[in-house]
């Protein structure tokens, strides 16, 4: 048993935090185990989030598309049905094929995995309860705590993931509900809206804020985004709270306050999704036994290098602070083991993106009206609409724009906003231009391709230094 040697790193967590680390620590020289209790890595993010999820958003986006979107085109489609089935089976053969994908990358940097639940004994020693019985430990040299994050639960109503659901069971439902609530405009809210509702459903979405897609996203395009999943069929109710709910019937209803005052309303519904954010996972753990804290948001804290109290025990991902995004915990698994074996590492906070795979899709990077505004910032803006770009049009996918903001004086951007077909890939250019410090005229001046819906990105920032020439 390998495992009883002490290893360079023991890693809790085979999500991206974790999972990332691994290979990189691997890939540096380090001798490396990492403990997974879930029976597959990769996570949340793998197994019931980013993966399955984009599967159900791509392909109810083309069966909605099939419906509704094919005879200005010049295509005739006949009987068209869903088997809910075979789709939940085409989402499953993603998510297989990259958890065995990672199973590979392990073998191949020499990363040890152990199936298991980890637990501290003491600040170097781990006892591991194996999945298949019985009980191991592993010591590390450091340690690394990456044990990702939960769904926050909705007081009073109890999550039996059939009738009321987390994502992980609107990941799976066996059949499209007739009505469908989703407590919670945020990200999850409004993916898996958007793929119960393309796939049938009566969705209504219960937003405690008045704008959707969570306070990160521009105010503007959030605008935009609500106009356009409203013509698609999702209902909002905007400044509502949910204040109670009763599953014992044959419908899940919910008690509603609106936020203004308004009289209070009772909701029903066949399923009801809870989706208000998610919270650090650390049950089990027993982080005292190695003198760890939590804040009171239950994050573990960690200072600069993703160092807690005791030095070797570094944390990174969704279960400490930032952003709960895979992209971020994948970079703070390689500046993690950086800072391990070489002693230095960095990640740029200010410069994450975020994506609403919706369709459109909603994506940004940097600041937004909003934050620029409440910090007393100057900024100038430049926006371009894809209806005045050429690729767009010839997809007839024309809905959306790029809004970029840039300081006036030094003419550098600020942050980039976009609604619109394939915001999620034209996001990464905007990522690029303000790690690089680029100015909106550097983007400018950047020859992009004819004709490409990354044109519209360009004459954004035309109009952001000066005119755009297509509108
Ligand atoms: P996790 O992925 O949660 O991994 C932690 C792992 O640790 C888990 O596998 C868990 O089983 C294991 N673990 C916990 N405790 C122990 C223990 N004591 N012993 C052993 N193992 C343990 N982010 C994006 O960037 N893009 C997206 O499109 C996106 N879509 C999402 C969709 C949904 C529906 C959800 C729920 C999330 C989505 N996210 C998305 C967020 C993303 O999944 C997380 O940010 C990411 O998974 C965080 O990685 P992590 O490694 O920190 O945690
Ligand atoms: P979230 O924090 O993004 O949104 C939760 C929303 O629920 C907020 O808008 C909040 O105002 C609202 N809310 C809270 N309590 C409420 C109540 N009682 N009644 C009505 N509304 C209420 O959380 P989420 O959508 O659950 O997502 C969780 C995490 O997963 C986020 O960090 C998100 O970034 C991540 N995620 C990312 C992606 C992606 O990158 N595409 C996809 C899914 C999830």
């Amino acid at each position: 048993d390998g495992s009883t040697e002490e290893k360079d790193l023991v890693i809790i967590g085979g999500g991206v935090a974790g999972y990332v680390a691994a290979i990189k620590a691997g890939q540096e020289g380090l001798k490396v185990a990492c403990i997974e209790k879930r029976g597959a890595l990769g996570g949340t993010c793998l197994n019931v989030g980013c993966i399955p999820s984009k599967s159900l958003l791509n392909n109810s986006h083309l069966y909605h598309q099939i419906l509704h979107d094919t005879k200005n085109r010049g295509i005739e489609v006949g009987d068209v049905k869903l088997n809910l089935e075979a789709m939940m089976k085409a989402k499953e053969t993603s998510v297989t094929g990259l958890t065995k994908g990672i199973e590979f990358l392990f073998k191949k940097n020499g990363v040890e995995y152990i199936k298991g639940t980890g637990s501290f004994i003491n600040e170097h020693e781990i006892k591991v309860a194996l999945n298949e019985g019985g009980e191991t430990s592993v010591k590390g040299k450091n340690i690394l705590i990456a044990t990702g994050s939960e769904a926050t639960p909705f007081p009073g109503l109890e999550i039996d993931e059939k009738r009321v659901i987390t994502s992980t069971g609107a990941l799976s439902l066996e059949k499209v509900p007739e009505k469908m609530i989703v407590i919670g405009g945020g990200i999850i809210g409004l993916e898996m809206g958007s793929v119960w509702s393309r796939l049938g459903a009566k969705v209504t979405v219960v937003e405690f804020l008045n704008q959707i897609g969570g306070p990160g996203m521009d105010t503007e395009i959030s605008k935009q985004a609500q106009k356009l999943l409203k013509k698609q069929g999702v209902e909002f109710k905007l400044g509502t709270k949910v204040v109670s709910g009763d599953q014992s019937g044959e419908t899940v209803k919910l008690e509603v306050d609106s936020a203004k005052g308004g009289k209070p309303e009772t909701l029903d519904a066949d399923v009801v999704l809870v989706a208000i954010g998610r919270r650090p996972y650390t049950s089990g753990l027993a982080l005292e036994n190695a003198g760890l804290e939590v804040d009171e948001r239950g994050r573990v804290v960690i200072d600069s290098e993703y160092r807690t109290k005791a030095s070797h025990i570094r944390c990174i991902g969704d279960v400490t602070f930032g952003p709960m995004l895979a992209h971020k915990a994948e970079e703070e698994a390689v500046a993690a083991i950086e800072y391990i074996k070489k002693g230095y590492g960095h990640v740029n906070y200010g410069v994450i993106p975020s994506v609403m795979y919706t369709h459109p899709e909603v994506a940004w990077v940097g600041q937004n009206e909003q934050e620029l505004k409440e910090k007393n910032i100057p900024y100038k803006i430049g926006t371009f609409p894809f209806s005045a770009n050429s690729r767009a049009k010839t997809n007839l996918d024309t809905d959306g724009m790029v809004k970029m903001l840039a300081d006036p004086e030094t003419d550098r951007l600020l942050g980039c906003h976009i609604i619109g077909p394939n915001a999620g890939e034209m996001i990464a250019e905007a990522t690029l231009a303000l790690e690089y410090g680029a100015s909106t005229e550097d983007i400018a001046r950047t020859c992009h391709a004819h004709p490409t819906l990354a044109e519209a990105f360009k004459e954004a920032a035309m109009a952001t230094y000066s005119k755009a020439i297509h509108f």
